[in-house]
């Protein structure tokens, strides 16, 4: 049973389009249940009736034509009810609508179930048969099962398939993707498609620029591979019997004119780019291969995929080196990462789109940094069509317009238009300080990781940095930076901002921070060895990013130091007898300078409730709301399939937030923040009657926050604050806030510009 669910799944993951899922469905259903009828209805999405849609045993010629209106027949029950109607007589049933001209006069038992998606009702799966019998439990779970399972990949279908043939066929059509907010603001631009390396499956369809060239970049790739697979072989030499020796030829014989290198030349020649003829031929063949009963046989299609694989990593690193990039790139990839947003030039570059990840995933924090308009999660985008077209990127909601109407792209300009004015207006208040309306000053720090967020940090007024992300440099490695090339990359952070202070958090890796050269593989990574796990497993990599920092400080005194994921007082104590001993080897080394101040970045509920042992025995505390709030809520900040449930400002955040400050006034040291809330203007003024000392964000959020903190008072805000510790539900906060806002003249900062 679980064999039949698994095939059917993929052979319509496999479909092209939505009709040709759909007719899969009803034909492999009704051979797996041994029924004389299986059909599907769609739910139109604007009229709200049920399209008769695909159907095996019943009148085909109905298909697109039949329907039923909302609550009409069985079919309306089902969708009515959201679950399974099994009848003996489906005539005899009140709810009964005869269609005619389907054909379904003989078939008297009826089993029809909702496919549910996102807790949508997609449409209805029907299957029916002539013998009058209620089918059984099993029939019915299994048809419960196959239509709860192919509910992701209908959905998936419906959006892909529409979009994808009318931007196929030139038809310019016009379709809307969802997916998750990553960084605010708005994009209109050209797609320019990203793959990751060397993935036959995740390559993109492009036109060839130039045909001879795109042939001889796959005839160069080709003699590398060749000449790499010989060199492999003649290492091997006496190790290999001749009959060994052999295989390698056939090996390289795949590849040869006559064979699968002719059917690529043939589509570059056709006009398919090398990269995207190689991944179509390569996968036709792996397909071909994987279906054969043969064991041997089956197996080739690995060698096919490691050879095809060999090519497309040749054809990449030519292509990448020639890439040119048009003005308003908007950079699109099945998974964006830190290094793929190095690549375009800062100027040229105008929005991204990541398939997966969520608006917490890391790459969208370091987008907000840069100011960059960010969709995440937009999982049902068909990205790898995308090349060329024109898009516009919703980053407030965290929506993608494919071949968007001129009407519909003068709207977003208009706020674009908006947006630049406002982030005009905001520069004036750049010398200003954040000062509310009753004189209460609260310094607004940055984040950092990258050099470039150095000086747009500097322009936009910031007055310290909360929160230095020191592992961003190490990503751009490929191999754990030496202790002195690290100090300089210190130095010349703290060099930038002194005498400003700038807050070194050591290396937070783990998650869905995974360094290249240091792979971490678990399953469940945010609860694995991460941050300050992964260092003091490792005192020899914890050493030696101390010292550095430490030395980089020497005649400026700027720096403090902060521990990521703390979750108890044993690790505390163990990591900063390890800052200490750093500290006097470098005075035996001669250097000078204090011991800088200590923090601890408070992001697992367990430090919380331990808020006040560990405030004892450093300086300072500073929340870290993005994890805290994964943690505290169980949502993961990575996954926009619970995107929407990972609620900065859920009534539990609010509580949590407000312990910690409480618990470090306790103690008599400093409390701050360098979570994305502090960013946000709403979350900004509860932390600012909640006592918060200071508040680090990224270098984009902090003009809005200064403007925002600038028109209310402390009393105001205090209020509030009173108010809202005393609400429930998350959608309360949200309201009493955007009323708050507008009351203050702020409407500007609430999300959702755009509709
Ligand atoms: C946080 O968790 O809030 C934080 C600031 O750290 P990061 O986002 O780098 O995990
Ligand atoms: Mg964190």
């Amino acid at each position: 049973m679980l064999d039949t669910l698994r095939k059917i799944v993929q052979q319509v993951n496999a479909a092209e389009g939505l009709p040709e899922a759909l007719e899969i469905i009803v034909k492999r259903v009704r051979d797996a249940m041994g029924t004389e009828v299986c059909s599907v209805y769609m739910r139109d999405p604007d009229t709200g009736r049920f399209i008769f849609q695909a159907t095996e045993g019943l009148n085909s010629e109905q298909v697109g034509v039949a329907s039923l209106a909302p609550g009409e027949g069985l079919v309306g029950l089902v969708a009515e009810r959201e679950e399974p109607v099994n009848l003996e007589n489906a005539e005899s049933h009140p709810s009964f609508q005869f269609l005619p001209d389907l054909g379904e006069e003989r078939f008297h038992s009826f089993l029809g179930v909702p496919i549910i998606h996102q807790r949508e009702v997609l449409g209805v799966l029907i299957v029916q048969q002539a013998e009058q019998r209620r089918f059984d439990e099993s029939e019915e779970a299994f048809l419960v099962t196959m239509s709860a399972q192919l509910a992701g990949v209908i959905a998936h279908a419906r959006v892909t398939g529409a979009v994808g043939v009318g931007i196929l066929a030139g038809e310019g059509a016009t379709a809307k993707v969802v997916g998750v907010p990553g960084a605010p603001g708005i994009a209109i631009g050209t797609a320019v498609v990203v793959s990751p390396t060397a993935d036959l499956y995740s390559v993109p369809r492009r036109q060839a620029e130039n045909r001879r060239r795109e042939l001889r970049a796959f005839k160069e790739a080709l003699d590398c591979v060749r000449a790499d697979i010989r060199a492999v072989a003649d290492n091997l030499g006496s190790e290999l019997n001749p009959e060994d020796h052999a295989l390698f030829d056939v090996y390289i014989g795949i590849l040869d004119d006559s064979s699968i290198g002719a059917e690529v030349a043939s589509l570059i020649k056709a006009g398919e780019w090398a990269q995207g003829a190689l991944s179509q031929v390569m996968i036709e063949h792996i397909r071909h291969f994987e279906r054969m009963e043969h064991s041997y046989l089956k197996e080739r299609a690995v060698d096919v995929k490691d050879l095809g694989t060999r090519v497309l990593t040749y054809l990449q690193e030519s292509t990448v080196a020639n890439r040119t990039y048009p003005m308003n790139t908007i950079l699109v990839a099945e998974e964006l990462t830190a290094s793929s947003l190095g690549e375009v030039p800062r100027h040229k570059l105008a929005g991204l789109i990541s398939v997966r990840g969520s608006g917490n995933s890391h790459v969208a924090i370091l987008a907000r940094a840069m100011g960059v308009p960010t969709v995440m999660g937009a999982v049902d985008l068909p990205y790898a069509r995308l090349q060329d077209r024109e898009l516009i990127i919703d980053g407030y909601n965290g929506t993608v317009h494919l071949n968007p109407p001129s009407e519909l792209k003068q709207r977003f300009q208009h706020v674009l238009d908006q947006d630049l004015a406002l982030t005009r207006d905001l520069e004036a208040l750049r010398d200003e300080p954040c000062e509310t309306l009753d004189g209460h000053r609260i310094p607004l720090w940055v984040n950092t990781g990258l050099m470039a967020d150095v000086t747009r940090s500097l322009e936009q007024g910031a007055e310290g940095v909360g929160l230095y992300r020191t592992e961003v440099p190490f990503l751009l490695r490929d191999r754990f930076p030496t202790e002195e090339e690290q100090r300089q990359i210190y130095r010349d952070q703290l060099e930038a901002f002194a005498p400003r202070p700038v807050t070194m958090r050591t290396l937070d890796i783990g998650g869905d921070k995974s360094l290249p050269y240091f792979p971490i593989e678990e399953d469940n990574p945010f609860l694995g060895w991460r941050g300050i796990r992964v260092t003091l497993d490792h005192p020899e990599i914890f050493l030696a990013q101390i010292r550095a920092m430490l030395k980089a400080n020497e005649g400026l005194g700027n720096l403090r130091i902060m521990l990521p994921m703390i979750c108890n007082t044993a690790e505390l104590d163990e990591a900063l007898e390890l800052i200490r001993r750093s500290h006097r080897e470098i005075l035996q080394e001669g250097l000078s300078g204090e011991l800088p101040p200590i923090g601890v970045m408070v992001e697992v509920p367990a430090a919380v409730f331990q808020a006040r042992a560990l405030a004892r025995r450093v300086d300072f505390l500073s929340v870290g709301s993005n994890d805290l709030t994964q943690y505290l809520l169980a949502v993961d900040r990575n996954n926009a399939r619970v995107a929407d449930l990972y609620h900065a400002l859920h009534p539990a955040v609010i509580q949590a937030l407000a312990n910690v400050a409480a618990a470090a006034r306790a103690e008599g040291k400093s409390i701050g923040i360098c979570g994305e809330l502090a960013g946000d203007p709403e979350g900004a003024v509860l932390l600012l009657a909640m006592g918060y000392d200071v508040l680090s964000m990224n270098s984009t959020s902090l003009p809005r926050v200064k403007k925002a903190l600038r028109n209310i008072s402390m009393a105001e805000a205090e209020e509030l604050l009173t108010e809202v510790m005393a609400l429930e539900d998350v959608v309360a906060v949200h309201q009493r806030l955007h009323r708050f806002l507008t009351e203050h003249g702020l409407e500007q900062f609430i999300h959702n510009p755009v509709v």
